[in-house]
């Protein structure tokens, strides 16, 4: 097991009640559809903002971060996999997530690294790496260079931005 500490940078506060958020809140997101096409989506915030539920626009399009230990997935330990609550590609499997003591949701690798973008984010006073998925350009989280191997890379994710679907359904 892997312990690692993240940054605590909380942009702005994520109630604790949004983290019982439930597929229901995608019957306005005419885009939440496909966990195949990887075709970018260009829609503007002004679009999101109407479609997607408060807190989940908060950090995907404005990329806020989710109060640590706060989120749904931080010590969850399912088998499946992990999709865009914006757009339902498939981010992460389980077999990739590793326990932490941050409060986050982590993980060492992406399920399709390639469509993983990276913006730098200097903001707080740190230097770190902003974490987004390119079909639907929504703020992920962050990724540092402390992680386990094979990637040594930790995709320190907010928990509100994943949808877990079991492999088997219980
Ligand atoms: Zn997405």
């Amino acid at each position: 097991m892997v312990i690692t500490v993240c940054y605590e940078a909380t942009r702005s506060a994520i109630t604790a009640k949004h983290k019982t958020m439930t597929n229901q809140q995608h019957s306005h997101n005419p885009y939440y559809y496909s966990r195949t096409d990887t075709t970018k989506l260009n829609i503007s915030n002004t679009v999101w903002e109407k479609v997607l539920p408060n807190a989940l626009y908060e950090v995907a399009r404005l990329g806020s971060t989710e109060i640590t230990f706060t989120g749904k997935y931080w010590d969850y330990e399912g088998v499946g996999t992990y999709y865009c609550a914006v757009c339902c590609n498939p981010l992460f499997r389980s077999d990739t997530k590793f326990a932490t003591t941050c409060g986050w949701p982590s993980f060492f690798e992406t399920v399709r690294p390639k469509s993983v973008l990276f913006r730098k984010d200097n903001s707080f006073g740190m230097n770190r790496s902003e974490v987004l998925w390119e079909r639907c350009q929504s703020h992920l989280g962050h990724v540092f260079d402390d992680g386990p191997s094979p990637t040594g890379k930790r995709f320190c994710m907010n928990s509100i931005v994943l949808e877990f679907k079991p492999d088997k359904a219980s």
